[in-house]
């Protein structure tokens, strides 16, 4: 299938007073998987349907490869869309729901059709060729025959894929199409989706409120906040390098913790000062801060007891009082006071801890985040 590219240049879209997508700028690659995430209301959805030609763009300009497409209908501009609640026509058998797409653009009206019989029976023929050929990609070959009815909602779920891929589209969009299935059928149809869109290699704009998803799913993803782009990158690149505080809180669970902490100076060095406690900060922060900062620590970089890797560059002993202790399995979400902040920590829960007990943590400063209290951004 033929990729194309999608860039957002400056697309502003307003309803009334509230502005849904404030001056977006985000680029996506041929082929690319995007996921568009943020909590409700922050603009995805409406960036998916300015994409699609559902909405129109109250000013900049949108491009589907080097085709500007503002002004195209959203029939012409070449992209299949898949959404939470995907209608499959209910009358109709599998195979003429998939078909059905199909055989309206590329067969023309009965009259056309009785006077090229020899072309409609060659086109019927690639028309069913390609969806059989679908089917088998999707497992569905089996349920051609049946009626939207007979089938669960995982099954229906691909057969909307199928009827989307059938098209043979430049882009694919697809908003939520996941969340109607139940978790484990989630589970097996996300990573079901991620290798077909490895294989079709057709860029797909994927939006969802769930970082989860986004994670697994996108080749990067695009966080979204009352209708402003925070920060687009890679999975790896949003959890370990988070450009704000709202992407650093909103990528990965529990939340990383955010405290705010007075700044000294220790010889030539930084530090910051938890309660009684030091924290040196490694070399590769800045040297000149202000004199207050948010410090950011995922739960995973508080350790206790040995459950910490032997390389890490930890800070010295911090007394913690365990409050509330939620298991998680091989692992707890241990919730801490520590001086007066709040804290979760993911222990392991091979390190025995006790509600009430006082007990020792250490931090990995090397994962330690630095924020700008005013403006919430990273300092790097
Ligand atoms: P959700 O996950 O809840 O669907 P979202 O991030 O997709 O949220 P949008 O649906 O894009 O958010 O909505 C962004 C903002 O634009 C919201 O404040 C919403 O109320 C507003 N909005 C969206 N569509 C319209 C509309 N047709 N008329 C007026 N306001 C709208």
């Amino acid at each position: 299938m033929r990729a194309e590219g999608v860039r957002f240049e400056r697309v502003v879209k307003r309803f009334g007073q509230v502005v849904a997508v404030n001056r977006l700028t985000l680029h996506i690659q041929p082929g690319e998987f995007m996921v568009l995430v943020g909590p409700s209301g922050c603009g995805k959805t409406t960036a998916l349907r300015l994409l699609a030609g559902l909405e129109e763009v109250t000013e900049g300009d949108i491009y589907i490869g080097e085709r500007r497409v503002n002004d195209v209908s959203p029939r012409d501009r070449d992209i299949a869309m898949v959404f939470q609640n995907y209608a499959l026509y209910p009358h109709m058998r599998v195979y003429d729901n998939i078909a059905f797409g199909l055989r309206l653009r590329e067969l023309k009206g009965w009259l056309w059709q009785l006077t090229h019989w020899g072309e409609a029976r060659a086109i019927r023929q690639r028309i069913d060729e390609r969806v059989r050929q679908v089917a088998q990609m999707l497992e569905i070959e089996s349920l051609l025959h049946r009626l939207p009815k007979e089938l669960s909602g995982g099954q229906r779920q691909r057969v909307a894929l199928a009827r989307a891929i059938v098209r043979q589209p430049k882009v694919f969009l697809m908003d939520e199409p996941l969340s109607n299935l139940d978790a484990k059928l989630r589970d097996q149809t996300r990573a079901e989706l991620k290798k077909l869109q490895e294989r079709l290699g057709v860029t797909t704009v994927y939006v969802t409120h769930d970082q989860k998803e986004a994670m697994t799913l996108g080749t990067r993803i695009a966080v979204m906040k009352d209708g402003v782009l925070q920060q687009v990158g890679t999975p790896q690149e949003v959890y370990h390098q988070p450009a704000n505080v709202f992407v650093a809180t909103f990528i990965g669970t529990p939340p990383m913790n955010i405290l705010s902490v007075p700044v000294v100076r220790e010889g030539g060095q930084s530090a910051v000062q938890l309660g009684e406690t030091r924290l040196p900060l490694p070399n590769n922060k800045p040297t000149s801060l202000p004199p207050t900062v948010l410090i950011g620590i995922r739960p995973q970089d508080i350790h206790a007891g040995n459950d910490a890797p032997t390389d890490a560059l930890l800070s010295p002993p911090l007394t913690a009082t365990v409050d509330v202790i939620e298991p998680q399995g091989d692992r707890n979400d241990v919730h801490l006071v520590v001086n007066g902040h709040r804290l979760i920590a993911q222990i392991s829960a091979r390190v025995p801890v006790q509600e009430g007990q006082a007990l020792p943590i250490r931090l990995n400063l090397e994962h330690l985040h630095l924020f700008d209290p005013q403006t919430e951004q990273a300092i790097r």
